[in-house]
């Protein structure tokens, strides 16, 4: 009994790899304040047309917020009124959040949307770890955030594969590392008016090829993405954009370009 009690005590604990954590509040000022970087992040954008909506999270599973947000710490809010992307830093460093998100949607002048980016989500709890089982299991032990440095070897391998499919198709593809996993964006014109049952097709497609993709992204139900050179406050790593080259030898654990300056990057 003693043994099988202290098991559950070990395996419930939310565990990462090595070097991750989370951010804490100061952390994620000073990451704000001084290491954005705000033209990168525009060029990002230099394909999609339209104003870009952004959404942050203050501290849904972190639980780190301000206290003045402590009401609104879980909810997703819309940055969509501002001026200027330095303006949208400011309010981002008003909340202070965990994560940043933008809004795949593109919209016309008048607010209607008239298509999406078409984005793909690796993330490494979808992985089945010799070690920590299933996202089943996972759950079961509620690790559903948890992850180890094999799964997230495991899912930079796939997103390497998936890059290989998804390039026998299209013209532009960009990876992007998450900070837990590894995202896929397609850029090419046509694919943003591709509708909902081509965006399921294309997902259920991928998943049947083996890859441990999240169908919600992909079928354009869940819109939001992490903002690329913005902070994962969940693991404190930089969102990285990465040619396929990079992706193939990437470490997420010791590259300097995604570990932010208060470890050390
Ligand atoms: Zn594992």
């Amino acid at each position: 009994m003693f043994v099988a009690y202290c098991f559950v005590i070990v395996m419930a604990k939310y565990y990462m790899p090595v070097g991750m954590r989370y951010s804490s509040l100061e952390e994620r000022k000073q990451f704000y304040t001084s290491e954005f970087n705000l033209q990168d992040a525009d060029q990002w954008f230099s394909v999609q047309q339209g104003k870009v909506k952004f959404a942050v999270i203050i501290g849904r599973h972190t639980k780190i917020y301000p206290e003045k947000y402590s009401e609104d710490a879980s909810t997703t809010i819309l940055v969509d009124e501002y001026s200027c992307l330095e303006d949208v830093r400011q309010q981002i460093l008003e909340f202070l959040p965990e994560a940043v998100h933008y809004d795949r949607n593109v919209y016309d002048a008048n607010g209607a949307k008239t298509g999406q980016e078409l984005a793909f989500d690796l993330d490494p709890e979808n992985i089945t770890c010799p070690i920590h089982g299933t996202l089943e299991d996972k759950m079961k032990r509620r690790q559903g955030l948890s992850f180890c440095q094999l799964e997230l070897q495991m899912v930079q391998k796939e997103a390497v594969d998936l890059f290989d499919f998804l390039s026998t198709r299209f013209s532009d593809v960009k990876a992007v590392y998450s900070g837990r996993g590894f995202h896929l964006h397609v850029m090419d014109p046509q694919t943003y008016r591709l509708n909902a049952q081509e965006r399921l097709k294309l997902a259920q497609e991928v998943k049947s090829g083996g890859f441990h993709i999240d169908e919600w992204v992909t079928s354009g139900e869940m819109r939001l993405i992490r903002l690329p050179f913005s902070l994962n406050g969940l693991v404190s790593r930089i969102v990285l954009p990465l040619t396929k080259e990079e992706l193939k030898s990437f470490n997420p654990i010791h590259d300097n370009r995604a570990v932010p300056k208060f470890l050390g990057g």
